[in-house]
């Protein structure tokens, strides 16, 4: 393919090659429109994305009439926050949050406020994982809405998103979850974790990009959420347009292998981690790890590197695709709110890389980078 070691697997993730097996039939012999229900191969169509929905709500503990596909998590994350506005919020009503979400959260919640809502972003401790008792103490009479990042993507951290689901339960609060880091990686019940919304992506997991997927509550309680798009009545009324078939086959597969292989594929990630981790300690004694080293996702790594420019380190080791600050807003130079939040200085956030270590990467490549760090910053 090429000679680059892709080590930015929160970003997005290669295409599994069995995903792609699975979509291929449905781009050239099946590429019926589910819609069509007068032929067999508008009902070839169907019949896959309904597997594959099933698939999804399977992996969550879910319905499959609980599941809709979009586009990614950034639509899965609009649709679910301002469709919860007129329905289930009101103008002076308060919504919940951290101050290390995604930006399509971030935003979303940024444009919701100007309808006279009131958002309280709580900080996280100092290694990135929110305090339950915390938001226990932003709790209000009209506190109608919690929406909690599940992994973070720059830091990797873990939420203790069961605790908080417990929280919201006990006071009447719609919890929304951004899973599009944890999706096949962590187990997640919706039922357990008292989660009311839950925004999944394709691409983190090995899927093609484009494909996403909410989960939307239908009992204890039903969660009404008003359309942001309108026409057709696809997906439950919720989402119009022809649906990518071959992207939610894709999406239903990855799933399915994600899942089948967790504890494996966490296992050995989390030993390249470690590899990773203890070679360049070796040459960089003074670098942080930012973010809890144990409640995070296996393959990521979040280091400053004192002194050195992460930018300047990138620009020597280009054979290394990694991120440095996020990678969503990597093409701006302001600082990473996820990092600020973390209490970084400026001069430290610039010394930040993010490694995304995922399944297609292996332990011979880890010892290339260490070697590559080696050879090419050691004494600067
Ligand atoms: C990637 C990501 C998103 C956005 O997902 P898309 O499918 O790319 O729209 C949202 N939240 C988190 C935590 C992510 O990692």
């Amino acid at each position: 393919m090429n000679n680059i070691i892709y080590l930015d697997n929160q970003a997005t993730t290669p295409i599994d090659p069995k995903v792609l097996e699975f979509m291929n039939p449905y781009l050239q012999d099946s590429f019926g429109n589910p819609a069509s229900v007068n032929h067999i191969l508008g009902w070839q169509a169907d019949e896959a994305v309904e597997i594959a929905r099933e698939k999804i709500a399977n992996t969550i503990g879910a319905q499959s009439n609980e599941v809709i596909f979009t586009s990614g998590a950034t639509e899965s994350i609009n649709i679910a926050l301002q469709g919860l506005i007129d329905s289930h919020i009101k103008g002076g009503d308060h919504i919940i949050t951290s101050n290390i979400e995604h930006k399509a959260v971030i935003d979303v919640l940024n444009a919701i406020s100007k309808k006279n809502i009131e958002v309280s972003f709580i900080s996280v401790s100092k290694n990135g994982i929110i305090d339950t008792n915390k938001i226990k103490k932003y709790i209000k009479q009209n506190t109608k809405l919690c929406t909690i990042i599940h992994g973070n993507n720059e830091i990797g951290t873990i939420q203790p998103i069961e605790e908080i689901g417990r929280l919201c339960k006990d006071h009447n609060i719609i919890f929304h979850v951004d899973a599009a880091q944890t999706l096949g990686k962590r187990e997640i019940d919706v039922n357990k974790m008292n989660i009311d919304l839950l925004s999944m992506s394709g691409h983190k997991i090995y899927a093609p990009k484009g494909i996403g997927a909410l989960f939307i509550r239908r009992k204890n309680p039903r969660i009404e959420l008003k359309p942001i798009l309108h026409g057709g009545g696809h997906e439950y009324g919720y989402r119009p347009g022809t649906l990518p078939v071959h992207n939610i086959v894709g999406f239903g597969t990855a799933c399915e292998i994600s899942i089948k292989n967790k504890d494996v594929d966490n296992k050995r990630i989390n030993k390249m981690k470690n590899t990773l981790l203890i070679g360049l300690q070796k040459i960089f004694p003074d670098l942080i790890v930012n973010g809890d080293l144990k409640n995070r996702l296996e393959g990521n790594l979040n280091i400053t590197f004192p002194k050195y420019s992460a930018e300047k380190i990138m620009m020597k080791l280009t054979k290394i695709a990694c991120s440095t600050g996020s990678a969503c807003s990597s093409s701006t130079p302001t600082p990473s709110h996820v990092l600020l939040a973390l209490g970084l200085k400026k001069e430290q956030i610039n010394s930040t890389i993010r490694f995304g270590i995922g399944k297609f990467n292996t332990t011979e490549q880890i010892h290339t980078v260490i070697d590559m760090f080696n050879e090419k910053l050691k004494g600067k």
